[in-house]
Formats: structure tokens, C-alpha cells, sequence
């Protein structure tokens, strides 16, 4: 199947006809094309887009939010049909899909569409100067939106939503290895009555398609989220233009277990925080650090629990490990096995590639735990995002905390204790956006979302979002 951009509410093909090949990782094999949009493309949206803006930004925050949630709506009546393509494209279990990335997309306009009609500006009376100061909240103009392929539509529409609430038109693009579900979001926009040119989604790789984005000296905004190197460059790009960049780079997320944690919940929070979605989620807790004292207990139940995960096709309703996103990137993940291997890290289980009967050619992987002997090791180090987690054992707080913060990125952390004050110490050191104690992704969608470090600049979610995707003008009357 071919799928096409979508540009002034009609599905067009790239000016150039170039086509990229789509392939389903369960099975390996190449299911349709997707639009290899170079620059002109990009322009087309922009002009679509830049057409809407008078009229869009003008329409009352209660028909924005209207189809805003009306989109939402129809996205939860097509869960099944979003859910199997999401599926299809990205390798994981239809089951996680449907439960997880589709709720959540709809989710994403319900929120925003709701948040829109409450977002505020503050004014300040200037006493004694007989001056009141208001503060405007004016939406950017075009914006660009660029996701990655971990939660495809789940984060596509983290971005759109509060973008398009706040006044703006977008021109986006998803990932190029899972386009499926932004595509079939364009029937839906239809559908919900969004206006011509308000959203724009262009398809094809990130150094032309992205790149062309990025470089677009009227596209005044861009929200990314994606692999460090890239967020670099595009901030690289986008500096001298001074655009307003949000970014939200890659993770090597710190799970800090105590011995006087509730070990059931927290056995069982840990498999998922380790390999949902096959561990391809940024927030993932990939680094595992026990306290001595439960340090054997713990490795052996983890591991047990682990080897009974089932590695299978993403439709299967037990399936709980579905396939790597691609060929390359399975490539990449096994690499970092052989240099646990090469760095004397023992794997206590997985390691290998899975053979799928009928689905010979998909890209499957055994999950792995490696365990290490100390944490400057690159597997420790290093973003593999694949489903692989490390553990080590350490003997107190200061030196978990140390090691906890000695990488480059600071996305999330994970913490399991029952001790209060403990708790509020480490979650004052600990050197993330976020920090779970006792859960793992519990998500507010209210909540600021980002990292520090490497893991990015910026803060999404709730009215973080609205004030991004708006600038502020200040107001100075005198009476
Ligand atoms: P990626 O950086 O390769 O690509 C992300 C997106 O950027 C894709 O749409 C790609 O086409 C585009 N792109 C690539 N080069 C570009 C360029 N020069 N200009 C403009 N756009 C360009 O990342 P990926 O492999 O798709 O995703 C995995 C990474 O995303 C991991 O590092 C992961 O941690 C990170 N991630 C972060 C978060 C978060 O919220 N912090 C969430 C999910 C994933």
C-alpha cells in the first residue's frame, strides 16, 4: 500500500514521485512505499499551512477544542484498525498497541482540546505608575513537528495537538520507518471537519524531508523528539535562525532498587520498565541497580521472570515481545551484546536472535540481561534502546547516586524504596525531567515532560506545551 503526503486536506504524491519502501518488521517483508518528499514538498505544506494560519488562529478556543476532541473520538472508534497498522509497521504486539499508543494519541487531542479553553495570561498592575501590564499568548504562525518510530502516533500527536490547540498550523512529519498511522490521521482530520492547511504531513527521510523542515526559514518553531545526534544538528540548524526549538532526545534511564521496597510490585514494574515495547521506549529504566543486600534474590527472580517472556508475532494475543522496528536497528542492539561480551558483562539471559515459525524473516530478539562489573562499561553507558537492561549491585545510597548520574543523558529514573526521607533526598539529586518512585510511567499528561543533559532542552506537556507552541507580548497600558 502506498500512502501519500497530506497537504491542504488532500492526499498528494511527492512532486518527484520518489518512493521509499515500507517494511513490516514481524515478517521482513516490503508492504507498501511511502513518499520520499524533498524540499518542494515541504514548501507546499508550508503554503497550505501558512494560508490556514489567519483564519485558524482567529477561530474561538471552543470550535478549536470542539475538533479537537471530535478527532480525538474518532480515533478511539478506529482503535482496532489504528491499532493493527500501528502494529504492522512497528513490530509491536497489537495488544500493546491498542492498550497503550492508540488510547494515548486520542488521549493527546481530548487533553489538549480541553486544555486550550483553560489556558490563562497573566496581567500585573503597575502600582503607583498608573500603568496595567497583560501578557498576550499569541500562537507562532507554521510550526514543525518532527517524531520518531518507538510510539509512532503516540508521539506524533503529543506534539500536533497542542501545537493546533494553541493556534498554529503544523507542518509534520513522522518517523519515515513507521509513517502508517500519521498517514491514515489525515482521513480522520478530514473526517472531524479540521480546516484545509491547518495540518500538514509530509513523508520521507529526516536529511531531506526533516532536514528541509528544519531549514525552512518561515517555519518559526520546531518540536522534535528523536536520537541526540539528530536533536544536536537540528539545533545546529535552527540556531542562527533563531527558531524556538523543543527537544526531546534519547535516554539511559537509571532503576534504583532498595531492599525495603515492596518486592512483588516492584519485580513486576521492572520486567515492564525493562521491556515494553521491546524496551524501545525512551524512558525505559536500562540500568539496574540493586541493593546488595537482595542483590542475588533479585537477579534470580528478574531473570526467571524474564525467560518466561514470549518473544512472537505481534498479533498473537500472548505475544508479550514483539519484533525490533528494523533491520538495522536489530543490527545495532546486537552489536551492543557482542560488546558486553567483549567488556567481560555476563548475560544471565538472552542474547539471541528469535526464529518465528511462518515469520523466518522478521527482526525478533531474545530480552537480555547483562550483568556488569562496573558502570563506566558502554552497555552502561551508552543508549541502546532495544529490549537489553544491565544490572549491578551496589551497597549505598551515595554510590548509587553517583553512578546513577554519571551519564551523558538525564531523562527519567526510577526509584524503589519505602523510605521517606530517602526518597526526598534522592529525588532532589537524582539528575532527570523525571523521577518515578514506587511506579514506572505513570503519566498526568498535565505533568512537565523532558530531560535534561543530553537527553534534551524544553518542556512538553500541559500548559509547558501551550506556552512553547506560543509566544508571550507583553502589553503596557498607561492610564
Ligand atoms: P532519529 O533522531 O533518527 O529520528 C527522529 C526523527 O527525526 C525522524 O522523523 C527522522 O526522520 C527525523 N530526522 C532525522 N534526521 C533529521 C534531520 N537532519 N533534520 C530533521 N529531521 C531529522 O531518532 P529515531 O531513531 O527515530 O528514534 C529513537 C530515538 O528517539 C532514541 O534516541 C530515543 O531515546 C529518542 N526518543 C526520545 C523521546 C523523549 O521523549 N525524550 C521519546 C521517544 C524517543
Amino acid at each position: 500500500m502506498n500512502i501519500k503526503n497530506y497537504i491542504n486536506g488532500e492526499f498528494k504524491n511527492p512532486i518527484l514521485d520518489n518512493w521509499i519502501d515500507n517494511y513490516n518488521p514481524s515478517n521482513g517483508i516490503i508492504y507498501g512505499q511511502i513518499p520520499d518528499s524533498t524540499k518542494e514538498d515541504v514548501e507546499n505544506a508550508y503554503s497550505a499551512a501558512k494560508s490556514a494560519f489567519s483564519s485558524w488562529s482567529q477561530t474561538t478556543l471552543e470550535e478549536r477544542s470542539r475538533i479537537l476532541i471530535k478527532i480525538s473520538e474518532l480515533l478511539e472508534a478506529n482503535l482496532q484498525r489504528f491499532a493493527e497498522a500501528e502494529s504492522k509497521d512497528n513490530g509491536k504486539p497489537v495488544s500493546l498497541a491498542k492498550a497503550v499508543d492508540i488510547p494515548r494519541a486520542a488521549s493527546n487531542f481530548r487533553f489538549f482540546g480541553n486544555a486550550i479553553t483553560q489556558f490563562a495570561s497573566e496581567s500585573h498592575e503597575s502600582v503607583g505608575q498608573q500603568a496595567v501590564n497583560y501578557t498576550l499568548r499569541q500562537p507562532i504562525g507554521v510550526v514543525g513537528c518532527i517524531s520518531p518510530w518507538n510510539l509512532p502516533l503516540y508521539l506524533f500527536t503529543w506534539k500536533i495537538a497542542p501545537a493546533l490547540a494553541a493556534g498554529n498550523c503544523v507542518v509534520a512529519k513522522p518517523s519515515e520507518v513507521t509513517p502508517m498511522t500519521a498517514y491514515l490521521l489525515g482521513e480522520i482530520c478530514n473526517e472531524a471537519g479540521l480546516p484545509k492547511g491547518v495540518l500538514n504531513i509530509v513523508h520521507g527521510l529526516g536529511g531531506s524531508t526533516g532536514q528541509a523542515i528544519v531549514e525552512h526559514p518561515n517555519i518559526k518553531a520546531i518540536s522534535f523528539t528523536g536520537g541526540t545526534a539528530t536533536g544536536a544538528h537540528i539545533a545546529k540548524v535552527a540556531a542562527p535562525m533563531f527558531k524556538k526549538l523543543s527537544l526531546e532526545l534519547g535516554g539511559k534511564n537509571p532503576n534504583i532498587i532498595f531492599a525495603d521496597c515492596d518486592y512483588e510490585d516492584m519485580l513486576n514494574t521492572t520486567v515492564r520498565s525493562s521491556f515494553a515495547n521491546q524496551g524501545q521506549i525512551c524512558l525505559c529504566g536500562s540500568r539496574i541497580f540493586v541493593e546488595q543486600s537482595i542483590y542475588d534474590k533479585f537477579k534470580s527472580d528478574f531473570v526467571n521472570k524474564v525467560k518466561a517472556l514470549k518473544v512472537g508475532h505481534p498479533s498473537q494475543k500472548d505475544t508479550n515481545i514483539g519484533a525490533l522496528v528494523s533491520k538495522p536497528h536489530l543490527e545495532k542492539v546486537k552489536e551492543y551484546i557482542q560488546i558486553a561480551k567483549d567488556e567481560n558483562g555476563t548475560i544471565l539471559c538472552g542474547g539471541n536472535e528469535v526464529t518465528i515459525t511462518n515469520y523466518e524473516n522478521g527482526y525478533y530478539l531474545e530480552p537480555t540481561v547483562i550483568e556488569v562489573q562496573n558502570d563506566n562499561c558502554r552497555v552502561n553507558q551508552e543508549e541502546i534502546f532495544g529490549p537489553v537492561v544491565t544490572i549491578m549491585p551496589f551497597s549505598n545510597e551515595d554510590q548509587v547516586l553517583q553512578m546513577a548520574n554519571k551519564v551523558k543523558y538525564g531523562l527519567s529514573a526510577t526509584l524503589w524504596t519505602n523510605d521517606l526521607k530517602r526518597t526526598m533526598r534522592m529525588s532532589n539529586q537524582l539528575q532527570a525531567g523525571i523521577v518515578w518512585v514506587n511506579t514506572w510511567m505513570m503519566r498526568d499528561l498535565r505533568t512537565p515532560f523532558g530531560g535534561v543533559k543530553a537527553s534534551g532542552v524544553g518542556r512538553e506537556g500541559g500548559f509547558e506545551a501551550l506556552r512553547f507552541f506560543t509566544e508571550a507580548k507583553n502589553v503596557c497600558i498607561k492610564y
